[in-house]
């Protein structure tokens, strides 16, 4: 979540397309984009022409914008062909939101991941729950949250459906080297891991194109959150060696296309930053855990450089496990310890 602008990234494309606007980036490839309730207000979707139609990759928040937005874009579509394939690279509600709808406007196949499209049907399921589970509610006090917090917490438990169509009650299970033949092109599935459990990213050696969703962005850095499901976990550790795996496989002469901002040439100079980036606030984090324990809540000033606001959920929310993803991290290192107060609240300081 901190801002870094890389500096020697090359935007080939000045100006990007308007919301439901159609820009061709390749022979066969036309970049759209969605928008975005909130700060960030767009989301960046990729149509790929075959014969028969369109597949697209990622679709948008459900909102009644995006419908409208989509609905506008299909009626453009050159050759007047139809969606006929949904590919959504991960499930945040903003890649697979519109998916479902997607489907009953007549798309045919829907492709995902296993573990996102698991996760997304898991986490559309929970306002079936019976309120939030103690383990959630645990997890959060651990952190530090204050009661205000895990109000808003309990109100908006369950909230994912509200930006995301039902999804597709089957899938078809997108793997880690497979390739597709989209818009005349084969692209190779390249899976990243940290941001979401088993992020899709799409690479076309032939048109040197790479589809990044948020697995690369140019000038903001993906969040990456352990979540109260897996609250052990360190997607810290995968993210950094998805990154890493990614330059080792992915040439640096492809046109990144991520799911927001710019379409950019510099993949691994972007990488190289992005490690070194977050390397340095580990370093800074673990510096801070020499003194007093402290709790996740307590290392906020330390990781971002903008206050996080109690009263927004979703920033609160994504700051706790990304404060979370470090700790574990510095963890399982071995370079820090934790203990548990009488009232759950987990402390953190350095060995
Ligand atoms: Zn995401």
């Amino acid at each position: 979540m901190n801002l870094n602008a890389a500096k020697r990234l090359v935007y080939p494309l000045t100006r990007p397309p308007g919301f439901g606007e159609l820009q061709e980036v390749a022979p066969n490839v036309l970049w759209s984009r969605l928008p975005l309730p909130g700060g960030l207000d767009h989301i960046n979707v990729w149509l790929l022409r075959n014969d028969d139609g369109y597949a697209v990759i990622d679709t948008g928040m459900y909102t009644p914008e995006a419908v409208t937005t989509w609905q506008q874009l299909m009626a453009d579509l050159p050759g007047n062909a139809p969606v006929r394939a949904v590919y959504a690279t991960h499930f945040h509600p903003d890649h697979v939101g519109m998916a479902g709808w997607l489907m009953s406007q007549g798309a045919e196949q829907f492709w995902m991941t296993r573990l996102e499209y698991m996760t997304c049907r898991i986490v559309f399921s929970q306002n079936n729950d019976d309120g939030v589970p103690p383990e959630f509610d645990a997890f959060n006090r651990s952190a530090g949250w204050p009661q205000g917090a895990i109000e808003n917490y309990t109100r908006q438990y369950g909230s994912y459906r509200k930006r995301v169509s039902q999804p597709p009650f089957s899938y078809r299970r997108l793997v880690e080297g497979q390739t597709h033949s989209l818009g005349g092109s084969d692209w190779r599935v390249v899976v990243g891991n940290g941001h979401s459990p088993e992020h899709a990213c799409f690479y076309s050696e032939e048109l040197k194109l790479l589809v990044s969703g948020d697995q690369v962005l140019p000038r903001i850095s993906s969040n990456v959150s352990v979540t109260p499901m897996d609250p052990f976990a360190n997607p810290m550790a995968d993210w950094l060696d998805s990154l890493k795996k990614l330059r080792a496989e992915i040439p640096d002469d492809v046109m990144v296309l991520p799911a927001h901002q710019e379409c950019f040439f510099g993949l691994h100079a972007r990488i190289d930053e992005l490690v070194k980036e977050q390397e340095r606030v580990l370093g800074v984090l673990l510096e801070s855990l020499q003194g007093s324990p402290k709790r996740a809540l307590d290392v906020f000033d330390v990781l971002f450089s903008r206050p996080i606001p109690q009263d927004n959920l979703l920033i609160f929310n994504l700051a706790t496990g990304e404060a979370i993803a470090c700790l574990n991290y510095l963890y399982e290192l071995g370079e820090i310890t934790w203990s548990v107060d009488s009232e759950g609240g987990r402390w953190y300081q350095a060995r």
